[in-house]
């Protein structure tokens, strides 16, 4: 048996005919830049998520980097982050100048701690960029109340989260923006690279729309230096066609997930996905602890179950982020889940008897 750690394909084929029905008519109009389908993916991915405004960008990247420039992210500032993210998080505080401050997570949710985060901030304090790592919200009441006392932006990092919930809410709209990837092995993917910011304040989409076409409102003429940042009308069209099957396919993640929980719920050698009360996980990755991690992953890719470690080193210990100055220790929580985590084959289309053969394969390595 082998069992793929992701497979788009199947995807694809399943909405093949209205793909490339929607591809075409894009071929046809020739209008490739900023279309009809990004203006409307913007008005359904916005009502999706239940906020005001939303404005596609390039990648994951760029939304986390013109929405914290939107929110007035500087030179000089500070931005409170986890240490136990993709690379992008940080990097897109480093792209305006600031110094992303890394906050320990929680080892059970894999997210910020809201306890800690009070201690780290100082009079350069801007913004709090929760992420919803594997598909999971933040504590977003927690983060929201400090942010608010304490007059900074909240940003959320939702690249792996778009349909994720918390307290009966969609994630995106608990900030002043929530930043969204359609990388295609997210959980709303297009084919290529894309990206999407959600809020409810004018000024600030206003700002991104300005900010993703060289800084102009009016054609050649620039009100400030921007980028070229715009979400293919490609992409759009790709998008459209997925969005109303966005939470079908996260219910059946969620199943992957169920069968997941019911065969290795005994093995007392791992730890499984923690499901906060109020919370709808999206399981972008089913990911799992285990002291035996690194023989674990060896096990399953000798038996050609596919596995992934999302992510083997905190950004604070990355040769990247030397300049920050921190050392092993210092995030113990995140440095603990780095060498503890794998992420097992989810995604809508992998078949019951996958899932379930992946289970029997981890079962017998730890019954060995
Ligand atoms: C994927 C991802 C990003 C970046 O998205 P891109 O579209 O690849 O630029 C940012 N943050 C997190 C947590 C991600 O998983």
């Amino acid at each position: 048996m082998t069992v793929p750690f992701f497979d788009i394909t199947r995807q694809n084929d399943s909405l093949r005919k209205e793909i490339d029905a929607a591809v075409s008519r894009v071929i046809d109009k020739g209008r490739f830049i900023l279309g009809e389908n990004v203006t409307l993916l913007e008005k359904e991915f916005a009502a999706y998520c239940g906020t005001k405004f939303a404005v596609g960008v390039a990648s994951g990247t760029d939304a986390l980097h013109l929405a914290l420039r939107a929110c007035g992210v500087k030179e000089g500032d500070e931005v409170l982050t986890t240490p136990f993210t993709f690379v992008a998080t940080a990097e897109a505080i480093a792209y305006c100048g600031a110094t992303p401050v890394f906050i320990d997570i929680e080892p059970k949710t894999f997210n910020i701690d809201p306890a800690r985060i009070k201690e780290k901030i100082t009079k350069k304090t801007r913004a709090i960029l929760p992420v919803h790592l594997y598909g999971l919200a933040s504590d977003l009441g927690a983060i929201g109340d400090i942010a608010r006392e304490h007059g900074l932006k909240l940003i959320e990092d939702c690249a792996q989260a778009a349909g994720a919930e918390a307290d009966g809410r969609k994630v995106g709209g608990f900030g002043e923006a929530g930043c969204f990837s359609f990388f295609p092995t997210k959980n709303l993917g297009c084919f290529g690279d894309g990206g999407l910011v959600t809020t409810n304040d004018e000024k600030i989409a206003d700002e991104i729309r300005i900010l993703r076409g060289h800084g102009s409102r009016k054609t050649y003429h620039y009100d400030l230096i921007g980028y070229n940042s715009r979400l293919d009308e490609l992409q759009a069209a790709v998008l459209r066609v997925k969005l109303p099957h966005l939470d079908g396919l996260i219910t059946s993640r969620q199943k992957k997930a169920s069968i997941y929980y019911k065969h290795l719920k005994n093995l007392s050698d791992i730890v499984l996905p923690h499901e906060p009360a109020g919370h709808k996980h999206t399981y972008n990755q089913y990911t799992i602890r285990t002291e035996r991690r690194d023989d674990l992953f060896e096990f399953l890719k000798m038996k050609s179950i596919g596995s992934m470690v999302y992510y083997p080193l905190s950004l604070h210990l990355q040769k990247a982020f030397a300049g920050l100055k921190h050392s092993a220790g210092a995030f113990p929580q995140s440095e603990k889940a780095q060498a503890e985590v794998i992420s097992l084959p989810i995604f809508p289309e992998l078949t019951d008897q996958e899932a379930e053969d992946a289970c029997h394969a981890i079962a017998s390595y730890f019954e060995r």
